[in-house]
């Protein structure tokens, strides 16, 4: 019999893994308990303060012996926001971490003990790396409050700074934050559903500069509007766009349907590796752009395209894989479930000159099979699924058809990892796989797989 563990027991451990959301594990007598700040390495004193059958819940209560890795995380609100799950691990271990999980699922999963997992392609300064922001609103005992939910919840950690954010980004909030109730609005209030102000987006163009802030507003009625307009371009003069979105439902949604222009054009543009992108208030954009170069790359020298090649990229979003594949490829073929996505990637292959494109909204598993059916060939398949992974009938076809070559990007190894079996057992072969680091100090990873016919 092993040693039965009781909640309010006080124990001391070694840390032997990390899980997805940043805890640390410790098994006692084979039973995990997972304990939030503590690192793979350490041993630590904690207290029980929860048991279910299978795993339970401690807190941390002293490290007796602290890991190498560990590091003072540099954000005041660190970890209590959520936002980011592993500040106190250096960058370093947070990269080799990021291999690891990759490693480990290639071997328990996919069952691929000897397919190479390169090491986490990482950034030079991994902060301040996103280029968009979207802040909620709220007044808390006659304060505006403004910051990121704290996890798991829906109250606000209300902050000053948020180190992963845009310096422009922590200027716009501090501003509208400290200026709201002097141009007489005040902020949201959920539970009352009153109030004005939910939200503010902030997205930057990395390349070009150009800046667009969203204020989402639950009403339309805005007479503070051109006072709110001064308000954004004194603090930041190189705003280009500065845009109302109105939504008036009880909803998680961020925006509503309504935008309305209040400075500048309705649209910034940004580049990625030359290709020019038109983004909108609403559309859907990679948020950390230097490492979405490094990601792109990596899937196009994957797909090793000479000019001959007919290519599809599924799930395609606003078609940003596709136009980087476009300049390589003889045509490219994209296919997304969101309309208003496509219409933009439609709109994108026709800003940069692209006449070998073609996209189509509908789900993939759908799409895809159609097109076979009407005779098209491809060469090389781009896939790039939500967390979910696959969908299981697109395997089916991918399998049917049997594409030369398979550049599989994904935000989840666990599934990537399920995939790759699945296309093995159906004669392919995983070649290599690349993770990127695109969300430093999260525990987020993204990974490229290399699959070709046998
Ligand atoms: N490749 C894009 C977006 C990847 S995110 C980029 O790099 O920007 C995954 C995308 O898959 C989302 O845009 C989502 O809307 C889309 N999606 C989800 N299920 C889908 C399905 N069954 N068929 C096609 N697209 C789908």
């Amino acid at each position: 019999m092993s040693y039965a563990v009781q909640q309010n027991d006080r124990l001391t451990a070694e840390i032997t893994d990390l899980t997805h959301d940043g805890a640390g594990v410790a098994k006692v007598g084979g039973y995990p308990l997972f304990i939030p700040g503590a690192l793979p390495g350490e041993t630590v004193e904690f207290k029980v303060t929860k048991t279910l059958k299978k795993y339970g819940f401690g807190m941390l209560l002293n490290i007796i012996e602290a890991s190498e890795d560990r590091v003072e995380p540099p954000c005041p609100v660190f970890p209590e926001c959520g936002g980011c799950q592993i500040q106190h691990l250096s960058y370093e271990g947070q990269l080799e971490r990021k291999r690891k999980m990759v490693r480990e699922v290639m071997d328990r999963i996919a069952k691929l003990p000897d397919v190479p997992v390169h090491p986490v392609k990482g950034m030079e300064h991994p902060w301040r790396y996103r280029n968009k922001s979207q802040i909620p609103f709220a007044e808390r005992d006659g304060q505006v409050v403004a910051g990121f939910f704290r996890s798991r919840t829906h109250s606000i950690m209300d902050t000053e700074t948020c180190l992963i954010q845009s310096t422009e980004a922590d200027v716009v909030m501090r501003a509208i934050k400290h200026g709201l109730h002097k141009l007489g609005l005040k902020a949201y209030d959920e539970h009352k559903d009153k109030g004005f102000l939910r939200h503010v987006v902030i997205r930057k163009g990395k390349a070009t500069g150009e800046t667009m802030v969203v204020l989402v507003t639950r009403k339309r009625k805005f007479p503070q509007k051109d006072a709110a307009v001064e308000l954004i371009r004194g603090v930041l003069p190189d705003v280009t766009s500065i845009i109302q979105n109105v939504n008036d439902r009880k909803t998680n949604v961020i925006m509503g349907d309504e935008t309305i222009p209040l400075f500048g054009p309705e649209v910034i543009t940004d580049e990625i590796g030359g290709v020019r992108f038109e983004i909108s208030a609403r559309s859907f954009y990679q948020i950390n752009p230097d490492q979405t170069e490094v990601l792109y790359s990596q899937a196009l020298e994957y797909a090793g395209l000479t000019g001959d090649e007919s290519v599809i990229d599924a799930y395609c979003g606003i078609g940003t894989i596709s136009l980087f594949l476009a300049k390589k490829a003889k045509e490219v073929y994209g296919v997304e479930i969101v309309p208003q996505a496509i219409e933009d990637a439609k709109r994108n292959a026709e800003l940069n000159g692209f006449t070998n494109t073609h996209f189509e909204a509908g789900a993939a598993e759908d799409v895809i099979p159609r097109w076979y059916k009407d005779g098209k060939r491809f060469d090389v398949l781009v896939v790039d699924p939500p967390r979910k992974g696959c969908d299981e009938h697109l395997l089916r076809t991918i399998l049917e058809h049997r594409p030369k070559r398979i550049v599989y990007v994904s935000c989840n190894p666990a599934t990537l990892a399920r995939d790759l079996r699945i296309l093995e057992d159906g004669g392919y072969k995983t070649k290599e796989v690349q993770p990127v680091d695109m969300f430093p100090q999260s525990s987020h990873v993204e990974a490229v797989a290399l699959v070709e016919l046998k």
